[in-house]
């Protein structure tokens, strides 16, 4: 996915604290069972102790030289260095999309209506202070469906709910997958969410893309294609899976840098994920779910209810779709 593979015959090694000060990586290691994960915002890299191969994302595994444990410190391979600095850096806008443009963008606040989506309890000035998700992402939503509509005029800006009012997951990703372009056009899926947390202190916003092992079901259908062979199908959709992933990524990455811009002086950029959850996984487009920040957070809470700050986190989003239609069109 990320189209680098490392080599894994003689290899310079670095100490943690090398590695570490040349990337921005955080290492989490569980020397129990030899397994560790290298996170950056934009990538996770886990691997087994002197195992010859890597994960990237939890979903590639590729041969790599083998991260060595040695008298109860590790060594890494210096070619992770360029993976870490790198990734993702090495795919082709140009080449993914191929003279298409951005026709048209949905938004889609998460929940509403009965389903007030996750809930944050707070004691303000001694008394309760209350706050939905589903309240929180309509705001952003109706905020980035002005701000888009006046940026761009000429392409379709579809907002999944204007009010309060309850959407079947189905419900949203059919207006999605049903919005007419044209063959050379592609929608954008930006779903708005807000996370809660067990853990109280959690805050931070999050963007999540879709998983390329979670098939989002047959998007080439023989009808379409008038192709008879089923494993060319497959190929077909295949293929189709992996440029959907990979334009989901850049959006993802374009959206979190974007967050990172206008708010990630304020709160923890938590970075990207990989999403395999329905509303996303059924979109047949460049799919992206935004984590707002966590309601489950006192302080948080109280900001996502600042208009201030969700103008930021609107400004954030608009910011890296902005910039990924961009370079898609370039
Ligand atoms: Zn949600």
């Amino acid at each position: 996915m990320f189209g680098q593979s490392l080599n894994a015959s003689a290899e310079e090694y670095l100490t943690l604290d090398q590695l570490l000060s040349r990337t921005d990586a955080v290492l989490q290691w569980d020397a129990a069972a030899g397994e560790g994960v290298l996170r950056t915002p934009r990538l996770t890299l886990s691997f087994f102790a002197d195992m010859p191969w890597i994960t990237l994302d939890y979903a590639e595994h590729q041969r790599a030289a083998p991260v060595r444990f040695d008298d109860g410190e590790l060594f890494f391979p210096e070619s992770y260095l360029g993976l870490l600095q790198n990734a993702g850096r090495g795919i082709d806008m140009e080449t993914i999309a191929d003279g298409r443009r951005v026709a048209a963008i949905f938004i889609d606040p998460g929940h509403g209506g009965r389903d007030p989506g996750a809930i944050g309890r707070h004691t303000v000035d001694g008394s309760l202070f209350e706050i939905f998700e589903k309240d929180v992402v309509l705001d952003v939503g109706q905020r980035l469906y002005t701000l888009l509509r006046q940026s761009y005029p000429d392409r379709q800006i579809v907002l999944s709910r204007l009010d309060d009012t309850y959407l079947t997951l189905e419900e949203r990703t059919n207006m999605a997958n049903d919005m007419v372009v044209a063959d050379n056009e592609v929608v954008l899926f930006v779903s708005l969410h807000a996370n809660a947390s067990l853990n109280t202190r959690a805050t931070g916003f999050e963007v999540w893309y879709l998983s390329p092992e979670v098939s989002r079901g047959e998007l080439i259908s023989r009808r379409r294609t008038q192709v008879d062979d089923p494993a060319l199908i497959s190929i077909l959709n295949t293929l189709r899976d992996e440029e959907l992933t990979i334009e989901s990524i850049l959006l993802a990455r374009s959206v979190l840098d974007g967050l990172d811009g206008t708010v990630g002086d304020l709160v923890p950029n938590r970075g990207m994920k990989m999403e395999s959850w329905y509303v996303v996984r059924n979109a047949k487009m460049p799919s992206i779910l935004v984590e707002l920040g966590f309601v489950t957070n006192r302080e948080e809470a109280l900001r996502l209810t600042e208009p201030d700050y969700l103008h930021k986190l609107t400004m954030g989003i608009y910011n890296g779709v902005h910039q990924f239609i961009t370079d898609f069109e370039e």
